[in-house]
C-alpha cells in the first residue's frame, strides 16, 4: 500500500492562520484535515480562531474541516452557561464537527476562592450535559505527558527534556502543590461515568502516552472513547523499542478506536517550511505504522522496528475512525447543521 493512494485524515492540527503550502501538500498527499480551535490565549481568542477556521472551511471545502471551542474566561459569570451553549450551536452552525475541551480546566482555570477546577466540576455539569444529549463528539486534552511529573533525568522524550528545561514554569514535577498526574486522569475518568452517551476523542493518546496497556484499559472501560495519535507517535515507538508485539497489539486490538493525528502549529501563512516539516512528521509516522523496518528517532537513544500493520487497520486509524466519531465529515458543504 502507497502512502499516496491511501486515503487520509490528519484529525488534530492547529491553523492559527491560513496556509496555502499546507493546504496543497494535504491535497497532493490525499490527506483531509482537522483544525482544532483551543481556549489557549496564544493561539488567539476562540471567536479569531473560529473566523479563521470558518474561512478555511468555505476555501478548502471537505479539504478542511474544523472542530471548534469556547472560553472559559468569565466562566464564573450567571450567564456564561446559556452564552456557552448559545456559542457552540453557533460554531456548529457554521460547520464545526466536534468540539474541543482543553487542559486549562484542570491545571489553570479557578473559581471565585481561588481554587483550581477539575474537569469533573459539577458546575460544568449543564455544558457536558449539552453535548451529550445533542451526539456532539468531545475531543478533550486533560492533563499532560507523564514526563511532565518526572525529573528531567527520567523523562522518556529529549523534546520533554528540552521544553521543560526551557519552560521550568510548565514543569509540574517541581509544584508538588499542583495536581498530579493521576488525579487529573482521575477526574477525567469521572466526568466520563457520567455520560456515558458522550463521544470523545481523547487527544495525544489520552494523556496515556506512557502505556498502551494503560490506553488499552481506558478504551475498555469507556466505549464510546477514541483516542488520536497527535504528537505522541513517539511514545509509541519507544514502547516498540522495548516491546514490538506489545504495541502492534495494542493497534490490532484496538483498530477501531484510534485515529491518527498530528497536532502540527501552523503558525505563519504562507511558509513553505510549515509545509516541509508536516510532511516530515507524516512520512515518518507513516513508515513507523506501515513498513516493519528497522528506525531511529533523535527523540531517544536506540532502535525499533516500525509497526508493518495490515492494510486494512491502516485505512481505519487513518480515515475510516475519523469518520465515525465525527459524523459530521461526511456532510458535504451545503449542507450545514
Ligand atoms: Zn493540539
Amino acid at each position: 500500500m502507497e502512502f499516496k493512494t491511501l486515503r487520509k485524515m490528519d484529525a488534530h492540527l492547529h491553523f492559527n492562520v491560513p496556509n496555502e503550502y499546507v493546504l496543497r501538500l494535504a491535497q497532493n498527499n490525499n490527506f483531509q484535515l482537522i483544525t482544532v480551535n483551543v481556549d489557549f490565549p496564544e493561539f488567539g481568542t476562540v471567536s479569531q480562531q473560529l473566523t479563521i477556521a470558518r474561512e478555511l472551511y468555505l476555501k478548502a471545502g471537505e479539504q478542511l474541516r474544523f472542530i471548534a471551542s469556547f472560553s472559559m474566561v468569565n466562566w464564573l459569570e450567571a450567564d456564561w452557561t446559556e452564552r456557552t451553549i448559545a456559542s457552540i450551536r453557533e460554531a456548529l452552525y457554521q460547520g464545526a464537527i466536534g468540539v474541543k475541551i482543553w487542559k486549562n480546566i484542570g491545571m489553570t482555570v479557578r473559581d471565585a476562592q481561588g481554587d483550581l477546577i477539575g474537569i469533573d466540576d459539577s458546575r460544568l455539569d449543564p455544558v457536558f450535559n449539552f453535548l451529550e444529549r445533542e451526539n456532539i463528539p468531545l475531543m478533550m486534552h486533560q492533563a499532560e505527558p507523564k514526563n511532565c511529573w518526572l525529573p528531567l533525568e527520567e523523562m522518556t522524550m529529549r523534546y520533554d527534556r528540552e521544553f521543560f528545561t526551557a519552560h521550568p514554569q510548565q514543569h509540574m514535577y517541581l509544584f508538588p502543590d499542583m495536581p498530579s498526574y493521576e488525579s487529573l486522569i482521575a477526574a477525567r475518568d469521572r466526568r466520563l461515568k457520567k455520560h456515558s452517551n458522550l463521544v470523545t476523542i481523547q487527544a495525544h493518546l489520552g494523556s496515556m502516552e506512557w502505556d498502551v496497556d494503560v490506553v488499552a484499559q481506558f478504551l475498555q472501560s469507556f466505549p464510546k472513547a477514541y483516542v488520536d495519535t497527535a504528537a505522541r507517535i513517539n511514545h509509541l515507538m519507544y514502547q516498540a523499542r522495548a516491546d514490538w508485539e506489545k504495541v502492534r497489539d495494542f493497534f490490532i486490538r484496538y483498530q477501531d478506536r484510534i485515529l491518527y493525528a498530528t497536532d502540527y502549529f501552523i503558525t505563519s501563512p504562507d511558509d513553505m517550511k510549515l509545509a516541509h516539516g508536516l510532511e516530515k512528521q507524516w512520512l515518518m509516522e507513516w513508515r513507523f505504522l506501515h513498513a516493519k523496518e528497522e528506525m531511529s528517532t533523535p527523540e531517544f537513544e536506540g532502535s525499533f522496528y516500525g509497526l508493518g500493520l495490515p492494510e486494512n487497520v491502516l485505512q481505519k486509524i487513518y480515515y475510516k475512525n475519523a469518520l465515525r466519531a465525527f459524523p459530521k465529515l461526511a456532510q458535504p458543504l451545503g449542507a450545514l447543521n
